[in-house]
């Protein structure tokens, strides 16, 4: 395991498919999956330490579990983040859960809303410590507007959801674009409550397709959507279709909030995966990403990691 170091700076319609074939839980323990999108209580809206995730990953039999609480802003910004005087406490529960679970990698992530104009802030971040991914977040789509907030939902009747989907896709690209992250999370989050605009929604997909396929960023199949008013995963069948085609690189991830939902929906995630042409998924340390095949596909390994 590598030294961290810690203290240095301080100073997350296809209803067939929802109700798809759940696949056996034995088939993860040939080439179980990785959980790399969990929430802590510093972000105060989520439960459970990483210790309590760690004991629930085991007992669900993933490869590999991670972190990723909401990131910190330089001034308290909101109510759903880490502030940042929080974040050593983050990085000391990220080290008791390796600690009482030496047996399961844990990897140290980060969420990271992307603002444009945050840049040099989200650089600072990425400096504070040997993460092993930063994910990127869209949720405002403008200022004290966050599309996923309950609190918000009204604004979708009053004006176009093709209005805020462009809003949403427009940022999701720069996001993208921005450089800053290994992978980007719940690709089309604001079908949260059920609005989507009409007709092919591959219109909105396509900008954000190229920019993964040009930069090498990678995306995630985030399965909380199935515990959403939506009721299916981020991001729909199309766009993982689309992604694969341009050979863009897979995570599926739970955005778990709770220890017990740690590795929710995954059965509905790798058979989207699957669906879509997927055959590997990619898991990250230090920031460097290695594929291997998704249960079921390719040699058997035990959580092996294929070069
Ligand atoms: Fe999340
Ligand atoms: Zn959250
Ligand atoms: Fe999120």
């Amino acid at each position: 395991m590598p030294k961290r170091r810690f203290s240095a700076i301080f100073s997350a319609r296809e209803k067939t498919l929802c109700g798809a074939a759940r696949l056996p839980l034995s088939i993860f323990k040939m080439n179980p999956l990785c959980d790399y999108h969990t929430h802590t209580p510093l972000c105060r809206h989520a439960e459970g330490w990483p210790v309590d995730y760690a004991r629930a990953a085991v007992a669900r039999g993933l490869a590999e579990l991670g972190i990723s609480d909401h990131s910190p802003m330089p001034e308290p910004f909101d109510d759903w983040r880490m502030l940042l005087g929080d974040l050593p406490r983050y990085f000391e529960a990220v080290e008791e859960a390796r600690a009482a679970f030496p047996q399961l990698p844990i990897r140290l992530g980060l969420e990271v809303d992307f603002f444009p104009g945050q840049e040099s802030w989200i650089e600072r971040l990425a400096g504070m410590a040997d993460w092993d991914y930063l994910i990127g977040s869209v949720h405002y789509i403008a200022p004290g507007w966050d599309v996923d907030n309950p609190r918000h939902v009204s604004r979708f009747e009053e004006r176009p959801v093709a209005e805020i989907w462009e809003l949403y896709w427009s940022a999701y690209e720069k996001c993208i674009r921005s450089g800053l992250f290994d992978f980007v999370a719940h690709p089309d989050l604001p079908k949260k409550f059920g609005h989507r605009p009409p007709g092919d929604l591959r219109r909105f997909y396509e900008p954000s397709i190229a920019a993964l396929a040009e930069t090498g960023v990678a995306f995630e199949i985030n399965t909380a959507g199935l515990r959403k008013p939506v009721g299916e995963c981020y991001p729909s069948l199309e766009f993982l279709k689309m992604a694969r085609e341009a050979g863009v690189g897979l995570l599926i991830n739970s955005d778990a909030h709770a220890p017990e939902e740690v590795g929710a929906g995954f059965e509905t995630g790798l058979a989207l995966a699957k669906e879509a042409g997927y055959s590997e998924v990619l898991r990250f340390e230090r920031r460097k990403r290695r594929s291997v095949p998704l249960p079921g596909l390719g040699q058997p390994s035990g959580g092996e990691i294929r070069p």
